[in-house]
Order: structure tokens, then sequence, then C-alpha cells
């Protein structure tokens, strides 16, 4: 499509992924599938807007059908019925086929992102770890037994939830699926997952592998197509027994509302405004690579972006000052350069929408130390925004209070340990934090009176599949990763046997 090299490059990427009439097709039910009305939709390359593929655009219908193959996946099919160790077996396939076509998946998600390839390698590492570690994890769970009264014995077991919807964003493409489907499926559920509709294309090249191992059919299903309609469809079936979502906070409210209709299981990993809190005596240059790498770390479309630096009165000036000169430094440009440290942002409308917030901090009075304008040249076609920082703010202005979701960091400034926490808490927000000084009992007082969920001491972003994800406040409910978030997709059955097999003599013979 396009340019010759850019339909060379993109097809070549592109090319294990089906295709039906030219359209990058669905799957549900262990079938690829058009849009019933034919509806599509054509992706873009965000580095330089060029046409990269088109989409097969579900409705309503389409998401109806998937969630009735999924229901009777789950209802009729044999994938309950295996045992655990041999669901974890074709996990552990999983794992192995995305590390034999990591260099691929890697590759798809530069082309449909933007995110640099040493971004993407790190997600696709981490994808096919994920699975080996939930494969893992499938045959470890086990209930609990209850000292009641004789002759009752009591017990519990954990069991699969049923259908699970699963709605993800497009910051990660193919980490955001795997941290849905793969405990999902160790759990012993199925699936109905919805891609963002700017990034589907990882999770296609997903699917094709849950094909080729002969997954059975309708435990894994992909819907592609628009919140609006195929998310909401999702949430609100009555025949979908959970609901997975990572995204947006307001989304996150409205999906909330869709799954009351059957009062669905809810899982919610939502938005951040976390604090990088350093103090005086931090570790200089430690602290200013982290503030640095919190922040523009895939141009901030992160989640739990280090996007507020709150910062000791004492070292402001100097810390700024260096962490300025660096950010200027930052090689911006198309993720497939293997010398590029921060890609562009998602879409032209997501540019739009930071720029926005670029020209509120300077009409609300904040001062701008760097950045704040689009990139021109060679990467003019691309939706780039130079890495931002703004100093001199309060507050109460917006770009201190709300999700930028883009490459730009506000400076607040303390004076001391109790302000420092007081601002680190002071958002709608409880998604993660960090603290850096080389006082590790200051470290732990100020870690344990932030009220968010992932929190760092001297570093900031690492993060393990074996370690519980997710946030406080309005930052979302409930947690991923882990053992949580394994539990997440189970139900907990008490059973409770009569050793005694007599009547109970409650009412007269
Ligand atoms: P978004 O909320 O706009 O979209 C996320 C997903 O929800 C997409 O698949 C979208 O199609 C779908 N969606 C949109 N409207 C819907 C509706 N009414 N019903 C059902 N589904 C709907 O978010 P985004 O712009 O794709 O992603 C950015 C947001 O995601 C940021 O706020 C970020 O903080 C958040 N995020 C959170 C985490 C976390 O783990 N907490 C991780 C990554 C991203």
């Amino acid at each position: 499509m396009q340019t010759a090299d850019g339909a060379v490059r993109a097809e070549e990427i592109l090319r294990n992924l089906p295709r039906i009439n030219g359209t990058i097709p669905m799957y549900a039910g262990g079938e690829w599938m058009l849009a019933t009305q034919g509806g599509t939709r054509v992706l873009h390359n965000p580095a330089n807007g060029r046409a990269i593929a088109r989409i097969a655009e579900a409705t309503e219908a389409d998401a109806e059908t998937a969630i009735a193959a999924a229901r009777k996946a789950f209802d009729d099919g044999p994938w309950r019925e295996l045992s655990a160790a041999d669901r974890a077996a074709l996990l552990f396939k999983v794992a192995d086929a995305i590390d034999a076509h990591r260099d691929e998946f890697m590759r798809i998600d530069t082309l449909n992102g933007g995110k640099p390839l040493r971004e993407t390698e790190y997600d696709a590492v981490d994808a096919a770890n994920c699975f080996r570690y939930y494969a893992g994890l499938a045959t470890k769970p086990h209930g609990q037994t209850f000292d009641v009264p004789a002759p009752s014995q009591t017990f519990t077991v954990r069991e699969p939830i049923g259908v699970c919807g699963q709605i993800i964003p497009w910051n990660y493409p193919l980490l955001m699926a795997v941290w849905k489907l793969a405990p999902a499926l160790a759990a012993g559920n199925v699936c109905v997952l919805k891609p963002a509709e700017l990034t589907p294309l990882s999770v296609i090249r997903l699917a094709t592998i849950f094909e080729e191992l002969e997954f059975p059919a309708g435990v894994v299903n992909v819907l592609t197509g628009a919140g609006a309609t195929v998310g909401h469809a999702i949430a609100a079936s009555s025949l979908v027994d959970k609901i997975a979502f990572t995204g947006g906070t307001k989304t996150g409210r409205s999906i909330m509302l869709d799954a009351t209709t059957n009062l669905k299981k809810i899982s919610l990993e939502l938005g951040g405004k976390s604090p990088n809190v350093v103090f005086a005596d931090a570790d200089f240059e430690t602290a200013v690579d982290y503030a640095l790498f919190g922040i523009f770390a895939n141009a901030g479309q992160v989640c739990s972006a280090g996007s507020r630096l709150v910062i000791e009165r004492s070292l402001h000036a100097r810390f700024v000052e260096r962490l300025v000169e660096r950010a200027q430094k930052i090689r911006v440009g198309d993720g497939f350069d293997r010398t590029t440290e921060m890609g562009p942002i998602i879409s032209p409308v997501h540019r739009e929408r930071v720029e926005a917030y670029i020209a509120t901090g300077r009409e609300e009075g904040a001062r701008l130390l760097c950045g704040g304008n689009r990139l021109g040249g060679a990467l003019a076609g691309g939706n780039f925004i130079a890495p931002t920082i703004f100093d001199r703010t309060s507050r109460d202005m917006r770009i201190v209070q709300e999700e930028i979701f883009g490459p730009v960091l506000v400076v607040q400034t303390f004076d001391d340990e109790a302000q420092a926490v007081a601002l680190a808490n002071d958002t709608v927000y409880g998604l993660a934090g960090a603290v850096f000084t080389q006082d590790i009992a200051k470290a732990h007082r100020v870690i344990r009176k932030m009220r968010a969920g992932i929190t760092w001491i001297n570093t900031y972003h690492p993060t393990y599949n074996e370690a519980p994800w997710g946030g406080y406040k309005q930052s979302g409910i409930g947690r991923e990763l882990g053992t949580y978030g394994y539990d997440a997709y189970t139900e907990v059955k008490q059973i409770n046997v009569n050793l005694d097999v007599e009547p109970s003599g409650w009412f007269s013979p």
C-alpha cells in the first residue's frame, strides 16, 4: 500500500497473517471470518503515516457470534475436561512459539504501534515468559480444608469462571493480550479478546499460533473493532461471565456499568499520574536516569509512567538542569532504527490530545523547559513530539492532575518528607510511584504512605510476571500477574460432605 518501500516492508513483516479477499480477518469459533457487514479499517504506521494493512471491523453481531462460540466451548467443549497438566503443556508450547517467532512479533508491534525495537523485544520476551509462568502455575493451585464439627468435612476447590471478555489498549499490543490470555487459559477459562482498534496485528498473529497448536474451537476468540460497539457488546453480554479491561479510567467506568447486566466478575487496570519522588540525598545520576526512563519510555504512553517528578527543593535547580540536558539528547525516530530511543505517538488524534495538554500547560502558567513541539524534517510524516518538561507547576493545574499519556513530565517541588507524601498522593489515581533516596528508612516510610499499588525504591518501571500489578483509587480494581492474576480468573467452590448419611432430624418425620 502507498509507497513501494512502505509496502514491501509491511507485506514482508505481515506475511504470516491470514487474509480473506486482501483483508486480515478475525478469529471466532476456530474460524477466520470477515465482518458480517463487510466493514474494514485501514491501519497506519505511526512513524510515517503510511497504510500498512486492512483489517475486519467487527459489528455487534460479530461479537455475538464470537461470544456464542466461546459459550459453547466452555459449556460443552473439551477444554474444561483437560487436566491442568495438559493445559499447561499447551501453554508451554505457546511460549515456545512466541520465542521462535520473536523477531516477527517485535517487527509487527514496531510497525503497527511505532514502539522502538528495543521495547518490542522486551515485550516479546516477556510475553513468552508470561505464558511459561502461568503454564507452570496451572498445576499448582490447591484448596483449603476446614476444621468444622463432625460429621461434616468441608474443603474448597478453584474452578474457572467461564467466558472471559478481555479488552486491551494499544500501548503494549502483544504483552497486554498475553497478561489476559495466559492466566485465564491456565485456569481453564475461554476468552473473547478485543485488541485496541489501532494495534490488532500481533494479537492476530498470536491467534494463528493457537490455531496451529489445535486449541479447541472457541477457546480463544479475537474480535477486531471499535470499543463503543464491540467492546461495549462484550462488556454488556449476559453470556460473558467476567470482564477484564485495561485502558482509560473513563472507559473503565463505562465498562463497569455495562457489566452490571449480569453482575460480571470484573478486573480493571486503568490510568495513572504516578509520582517519582526524589530526595536531595538520592544518587544523582541514577535518579536523573530513571526520571527520564520513567516518563519517556514508550513516549510516555505507559499507564505507570512517572509523569510527575516530585523533587526536594534543595536539589531542584541542579537536577532539572541535568534532566533537560539529557532529555534534549534523546534520539527520537523510527522504531526500526536500532539507535532510536523514543518512538512516535500512536496516532494523529492522540498526538493532538497531547498537544492540547501542552497548550493548556502554557496557558495555566507552567514554565516549559524543553520540547513541546512536533518534530519535522524526516519525521514530519509521523506523529512525533519532542520530550517535554514543565516546571513551576501548581497542584491545581490540569497538566498536574490529569493523565496526558505522552512524553510530558511535570515537575513539583517539596520542602520536607510530609509534603513529599502529600504531593505524591494528590491525584485521583493510585497506580504506581517511586522514591529515590539513600536513606533506606526514609524510603520505606514514604513508600508505605504512598497510596499506590506498584511502588519502586531507587528504580522505575521494572515489572515481573511473578508480582501483582494494579492500582489503588481510580487506577483500577483487582490485580493482574502473579498468583493474584490467576486467582482473578477463578471461582472458589466450597464443598461440604456429610460423613454421617442420616436425615437431619430438624422437622418431625
Ligand atoms: P481506551 O480506554 O480508550 O481503550 C482501551 C480499550 O477499550 C480499547 O480496546 C478500546 O477499543 C476499548 N473501548 C473503548 N471504549 C469502550 C467502551 N465504551 N466499551 C468497551 N470497550 C471500549 O484506552 P487507550 O487509549 O487504548 O489506552 C490508554 C489508557 O490505558 C491510558 O489511560 C492508560 O493509563 C491505560 N493503561 C492502563 C494499564 C494498566 O495496567 N493499568 C496498562 C496500559 C494502559
